[in-house]
């Protein structure tokens, strides 16, 4: 991404992860402040804009996400090229979708083709952290894998209590931005 002063730049956000861990409730947490109950799945990828303003510079940051398509695990190619950075999201209540977090960064790596493969900014995303009944995927557990991938910075949310999302999407723009 190329940084000009006093003009607006356009980061392209892609948000995956197995279908059902939170993604679409974060995008909306995040760009509308709203939590779906019951969102139903659609066929196809849709992105919603934001803009924000971080470290001074007005940044649009289109969010895209997968609607439904991850269960083929075939999004297009559009899907993922020209990403400027990428969340992966699991369910800590579901440790197959922490399990998965292996085969969507391969995936995205794959047909998003980055340039800088090794240190693409990628941010690992521990969703429903509000469902503590002592079975979640452990934080320490979530940061060793991070760790021995490729040195991913990860963070917990909730989208239905609206803890973290900010942050993580803040994070995910800025690791976008820093990019060369
Ligand atoms: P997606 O398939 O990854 O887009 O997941 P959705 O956003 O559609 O969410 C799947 C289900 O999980 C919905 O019923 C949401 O209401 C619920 N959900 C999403 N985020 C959270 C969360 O942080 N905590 C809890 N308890 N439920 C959530
Ligand atoms: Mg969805």
């Amino acid at each position: 991404m190329e940084k000009k002063k006093n003009k607006k730049v356009f980061l392209k956000v892609v948000i995956i992860g197995d279908s059902g861990v939170g993604k679409t409730s974060l995008i909306h947490r995040y760009t509308s402040t709203r939590f779906l109950q019951d969102f139903k799945p659609t066929i196809g990828a849709e992105f919603s804009n934001k803009e924000v303003v971080i470290n001074g510079q007005t940044v649009v940051a289109q969010i895209w996400d997968t609607a439904g398509q991850e269960r083929y695990q075939s999004l297009g190619i559009s899907f993922y090229r020209g990403a400027d950075c990428c969340g992966i999201v699991f369910d800590r209540s579901e440790p197959g979708s922490f399990e998965n977090l292996e085969t969507w960064k391969n995936a995205f790596l794959k047909h998003g083709a980055p340039k800088e493969e090794g240190t693409f900014p990628f941010l690992v995303i521990g969703n429903k952290s509000d469902l503590d009944d002592g079975t979640l995927v452990k934080e320490r557990e979530a940061q060793e894998w991070c760790s021995s991938n490729g040195n991913l910075e990860y963070i917990e949310t909730s989208a239905k209590d609206n803890t973290s999302v900010e942050e993580a999407f803040t994070k995910l723009i800025e690791k976008g931005m820093e990019r060369e």
